[in-house]
């Protein structure tokens, strides 16, 4: 009797494993994924580990040595990459002047983040979906803008990954404009980022999402010595700073804690990016960034727009924020020595893939509601097309309470469905579909009063 009791948990759990999931790619999107090259990434690392420093406060001016080169060289590979584009491709440094600010800013500095602008086909669609890396270094003190600080890592593979997107990406088309931005004074407090926040707010940019890149080309630890090339994390926050008053007392009200936008964002990027890259898994990290640590994807979300951090699993300490040196037969540095092409080939490709997608999609569905008049054991949802894009239909997505991701999807071409799920035990969201099954961001229903 025992025995076959645990022959019978040893199935259930066998069965329970092996739930399959249908991958689908699209077979454009797939020659996308695999024209991402790891040689490619490695040679824009060695250009910008050339120009000695990238740090925000070094020379603007200098051809060879410093951030102004280093941002030059970036917008280049934009218009270079952009002629693919045919006229669609905008690439300029985007500056602005910053005085001494006795914290991290010392001397007036002219701050520049390299864009490129890909524009979308479609002139009715103002989306935008930004990918996002720091060009500028540092070593120990943030504060040195004259020793080298090679920056491979930190953040040369982010920049790396914005521009092998653009290379690849500026050949496709896509109804939505995607840009590709190489932000200036990370370390000197988000400065670039928060810069191009306030500009995107003023201006009331329709941001969809954006993937700041940050730390993601080195597979190793210090300390506890783990290599690993299949893991990426992506951090997402729980809240926005919208989510006062009311908004939040419906959260509460809800249990909608882990279904923010961000969070949505993280289980997207955790979906397409598993579905296009293989040996990669996406780990979902529960919170807006490392512990007491920051990156630029937080100057979007304090604007309240739906941003996450992609980086690495395991941090090398050695290698980050460092004097270069050898100290007891260490070597310190960020050096290109140390990184992982491979590794980030994957995660660039991760990248590319949720880009595209998104900007090929559907934008979301409108006015998604969850029917509350009658105290019922199924779930009724309707919901409105969406502004833009033609949707073959939409997914209704379910997953249990205390699940991180979302575990069925139901297809209808209609704008409402009834479900035998019960509202109180499953939580539900809404994506729009293309014809080629491109899904738009979820979107979680509010009540219907
Ligand atoms: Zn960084």
């Amino acid at each position: 009797m025992r025995t076959s009791l645990l022959a019978l948990c040893a199935f259930l759990f066998a069965a329970q494993a092996s739930a399959q999931t249908t991958i689908q790619r699209d077979p454009q999107l797939a020659k996308a994924v695999a024209n991402v090259s790891s040689d490619s990434l490695r040679s824009y690392i060695n250009k910008l580990v050339s120009f000695g420093t990238r740090h925000t406060m070094s020379s603007p001016t200098d051809p060879k040595r410093g951030i102004g080169a280093a941002r030059e060289w970036v917008v280049q590979k934009f218009r270079e990459f952009g002629k693919a584009a045919e006229g669609r491709m905008n690439a300029f440094v985007d500056t602005v002047t910053l005085q001494p600010d006795g914290r991290r800013v010392d001397a007036a500095t002219l701050l520049g983040n390299a864009m490129g602008i890909l524009k979308g086909t479609d002139p009715a669609d103002d989306r935008v979906y930004i990918i996002s890396g720091h060009i500028d270094s540092r070593v120990t003190d943030v504060m040195n803008r004259n020793a080298e600080a090679p920056g491979a890592n930190d953040d040369g593979s982010g920049v790396a990954a914005v521009l092998e997107c653009a290379r690849v990406l500026s050949a496709m088309k896509f109804p939505a404009t995607i840009f590709f931005v190489a932000v200036a004074g990370e370390e000197q407090s988000l400065l670039g980022s928060t810069y191009l926040a306030n500009k995107a707010k003023a201006a009331n940019w329709n941001i969809d999402a954006v993937l700041n890149n940050d730390i993601m080309g080195s597979n190793n630890s210090n300390e506890t010595a783990i290599i690993d090339n299949t893991k990426l994390r992506v951090f997402s926050e729980a809240f926005s700073v919208q989510d006062t008053g009311r908004a939040f007392q419906n959260i509460r009200n809800l249990g909608l804690e882990n279904d923010g936008r961000p969070r949505q964002l993280a289980r997207y990027v955790k979906e397409v990016g598993e579905r296009y890259v293989d040996n990669l898994q996406v780990m979902l990290i529960y919170r807006n960034d490392r512990f007491l640590r920051g990156g630029d994807h937080t100057s979007f979300v304090n604007k309240g727009y739906t941003a996450v951090r992609l980086t690495e699993m395991n941090e090398n300490f050695n290698h980050q924020h460092q004097d270069l040196r050898t100290d007891k037969g260490v070597v310190y540095g960020d050096l290109p020595e140390f990184m992982d092409f491979e590794y980030l080939r994957k995660n660039t490709a991760v990248n590319l893939s949720v880009l595209a997608s998104l900007a090929s999609a559907p934008s979301v569905p409108q006015d998604v509601k969850v029917e509350t008049r009658n105290l019922t054991n199924s779930t009724q949802l309707a919901w409105k097309v969406p502004k833009v894009g033609k949707p073959k239909g939409y997914y209704v997505l379910l997953r249990e309470t205390t699940s991180a991701v979302w575990q069925k999807k139901f297809f209808t071409p209609e704008t409402s469905i009834s479900l035998p799920y019960s509202k109180d035990n499953y939580f539900f969201a809404v994506q729009a579909v293309s014809e080629n099954g491109f899904e738009s961001l979820m979107v979680v229903p509010t009540p219907a009063r």
